[in-house]
């Protein structure tokens, strides 16, 4: 049985003692979710080490936002995978779209991270999406196939134990317009049949698909009984802690 995960992305907000507290919140409203729903907050690098203390025995895992391309060195300003396993991060997104529209962020790079990251321990969550222009040429089955392809093609089966894949619309990050159900879930099954294609149907469906754009507590529940939707990355209602806890409620 593959994961249930809701898993909020908290991008660049909050100060530290703001996300201490945010953290909490999620902590202590964890209890009222689903034990088999898993509870994942990825917070900015200077977040990591006190936000791991608060989660520290808890049901709500951490993970960061990305990672370095490189092992160490002569990289001003980047973060390495083995700094992030150093402070108990247990994740990391990789290849979120804001990183590959802002920060160049290449399939290539993105094969160097991952392959840092689980070699560090770290399970990574692996972000795949269309842009606007993209879905509207009609080329969102080719953009997300080409991206997993690119990326996880270079992995083994046994990799992909430690791998979670969120398909993110680009269209509907941070808009308020969310893919319907139906647009989401036929993506997740082309991802899930890419996926069997190279490492077999059953790593394919072992293998979580989250769904990220706009989700919030209204339409969580639609989007979740996909049958190939296995929960969010949520970006904007990931910073209030009653909505990010009643998303995860949604199953
Ligand atoms: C995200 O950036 O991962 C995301 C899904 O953002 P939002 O929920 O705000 O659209």
């Amino acid at each position: 049985m593959r994961k249930k995960i809701v898993a909020g992305n908290w991008k660049m907000n909050t100060t530290v003692p703001e996300g201490i507290e945010l953290a909490k919140a999620v902590v202590e409203r964890s209890a009222s979710v689903p034990s088999d729903v898993k509870l994942i907050i990825a917070v900015p690098f200077t977040h990591l080490y006190p936000v791991a203390e608060v989660v520290k025995g808890s049901a709500v895992s951490l993970s960061a936002e990305n990672c370095a391309d490189r092992e160490k060195g002569a990289y001003t300003g980047e973060v390495s995978a083995a700094m992030l396993a150093s402070v108990n991060c247990e994740y990391t997104i990789l290849g979120h779209s804001e990183r590959r529209q802002y920060y160049g962020e290449t399939d290539e790079k993105l094969v160097e991270k991952v392959k840092l990251a689980l070699a560090c321990g770290l399970k990574v969550i692996l972000c795949v999406g269309e842009n606007l222009a993209e879905r509207e040429a009609g080329r969102h089955f080719e953009v997300c196939t080409a991206q997993i392809q690119n990326v996880l093609y270079q992995f083994t089966a046994e990799d992909m134990k430690n791998i979670v894949v969120a398909y993110e619309p680009v269209w509907a990050i941070g808009t308020g317009k969310t893919a319907s159900s139906a647009q989401a879930e036929e993506i997740h099954a082309c991802i899930r049949k890419v996926l069997a294609d190279k490492f077999g149907a059953q790593v394919a469906e072992e293998t979580s698909i989250l769904y990220g754009g706009s989700c919030k507590p209204s339409n969580a529940k639609e989007l979740f009984s996909q049958p190939d939707i296995d929960g969010g990355l949520i970006g904007g209602a990931a910073l209030k802690a009653d909505d990010f806890i009643a998303i995860a409620q949604s199953y």
